[in-house]
């Protein structure tokens, strides 16, 4: 049983030369072992920037508030050492690793989280069977790390990640933007299946709710300006679908 505890949260970024820009005002969140979160909200409300925050991205800098695990200071923890203390995020633009292949990048990090490589015979035998569950062809081992790779070669990809390095709680920032329906599903059985097999604990970020059909949450946040403005179940995600963020925008100026 694990939990993600985020107190009171501040993140400036410092674009360029700029001034600091405060993006995150203060969130509250708990997440834990089977819980989903779905956070939702407009484009540019910082969203992704909590994603960051979490995961230790060196241009978010957090300036009050605390992230815990379990207890621990992840804010003192390097970004390493949060994937070991069991905290993943699948970015919402994974990056390009050119001349990296999948299968050695995701070997990399198995052995990164697990403290030791991963014996190999068991090791292909396991990433075979992750890649069938998720149809990706075996070809896709070999080529480098999101490299040409279409929007939902990338997320099915992560959900790969997602399933083999097996964390404690899972940060998904918009796993379901440019998907089709088939691999929408695809991906969110992933998601399923890591819910299921290992209890783990899900913040999915998204702008629609229509992920929320196949990934059932159980709360539902609404974000805005850089702080959660309501918390509810389901329902919250239906009326959001209905009526869009006005309501919220609003509330939040
Ligand atoms: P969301 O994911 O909800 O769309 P983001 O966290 O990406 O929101 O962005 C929140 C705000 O912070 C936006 O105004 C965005 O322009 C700004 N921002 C985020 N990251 C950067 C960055 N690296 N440089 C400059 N501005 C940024
Ligand atoms: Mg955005
Ligand atoms: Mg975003």
């Amino acid at each position: 049983m694990s939990t993600l505890e985020i107190r009171d949260l501040q993140v400036e970024i410092t674009p360029g030369d700029d001034a600091p820009i405060k993006i995150l005002k203060g969130v509250d969140l708990t997440i834990k072992s089977g819980e989903t979160h779905a956070l939702m909200g407009p484009n540019g409300s910082g969203k992704s920037t909590l994603s960051y925050a979490i995961a230790g991205h060196p241009k978010y800098h957090v300036t009050g508030g605390s992230i815990t695990l379990d207890g621990e200071d992840v804010l003192e923890m390097s970004v390493d050492e949060r994937a070991r203390a069991g905290l993943f995020l699948a970015m919402q633009y994974p990056t390009e690793v050119p001349g990296v292949s999948m299968s050695n990048f995701l070997r990399t990090a198995a052995t990164a989280v697990r403290g030791e490589a991963p014996k190999l015979r068991h090791w292909v035998k396991e990433v075979k069977e992750s890649m069938r569950e998720l149809d990706i062809e075996s070809a896709f081992a070999d080529r480098s790390v999101n490299e040409g790779f279409s929007g939902g070669e990338k997320k099915r990809h992560e959900i790969l990640q997602l399933g083999v390095l097996k964390p404690k709680i899972a940060v998904l920032d918009e796993t379901d933007s440019g998907l089709d329906v088939d691999a929408l599903r695809v991906v969110s059985e992933g998601v399923n299946r890591y819910k299921e097999r290992e209890n783990g604990g899900v913040l999915l970020i998204t702008h629609y709710s229509r992920i929320l059909r196949y990934v059932e949450p159980d709360f539902v946040h609404v974000f805005s300006a850089g702080k959660i403005v309501e918390s509810g179940g389901k329902e919250l995600a239906d009326e959001l679908e209905r009526s869009g963020y006005v309501r919220f925008t609003q509330a939040a100026v």
